[in-house]
């Protein structure tokens, strides 16, 4: 059984995000989306509408779990018994951060492996920061997030 965590902040999923889950649901018997709950930044969803939300649109995949975590990713793998991590890779921007984290955690735990998925290209200028960028001045936002989630995201946006 291999077991893998994809984690990130997803605040809010786009379909970068995915690609990348359906693409790891056919290479691992499980994968937990695991949303990151001590990020230093200001999010604009709470970690349980983040899980909630991901939950709905990862329904479709009997081998796909959702999750949060806080503290260390290592901790987080053991404690699931996970021995893989995935993460994409948008561009070269992404890969030192990415390489340095992922050498990092297998100095920590030498039996958990990290896997890069490449972004798909129709994807790969694809963040939630631009997605927040672009809601928050009232732009179209449909052809980067599932159109279930935009009420949301609309709604965020109307109270501030
Ligand atoms: P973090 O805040 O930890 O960077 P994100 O929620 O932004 O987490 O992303 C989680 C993971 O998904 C990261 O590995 C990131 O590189 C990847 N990712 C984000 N957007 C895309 C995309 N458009 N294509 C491929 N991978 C992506």
């Amino acid at each position: 059984m291999k077991k893998a965590i994809y984690p990130g902040s997803f605040d809010p999923i786009t379909f970068g995000h995915l690609d990348i889950i359906e693409r790891s649901a056919k290479l691992f018997d499980e994968v937990v989306v695991s949303v990151l709950a001590n990020s230093s930044k200001t999010a604009l969803f709470s970690v349980a509408e983040r899980v909630s939300m991901i939950q709905e649109l990862v329904g479709k995949y009997p081998n796909v779990a959702v999750d949060s975590f806080d503290g260390l990713l290592v901790d987080y793998a053991k404690s699931i018994d996970a021995q893989v991590i995935i993460r994409g890779l948008r561009a070269v921007t992404d890969f030192e951060y990415e390489l340095q984290i992922a050498q990092t955690n297998r100095v920590e735990l030498p039996e958990l492996d990290t896997v890069f998925l490449t972004t798909s290209l129709n994807y790969s200028y694809l963040s939630s920061t631009i997605v927040r960028e672009f809601a928050s001045y009232g732009g179209d936002i449909s052809v980067f997030v599932p159109e279930q989630i935009i009420p949301l995201i609309r709604a965020k946006y109307k109270k501030l």
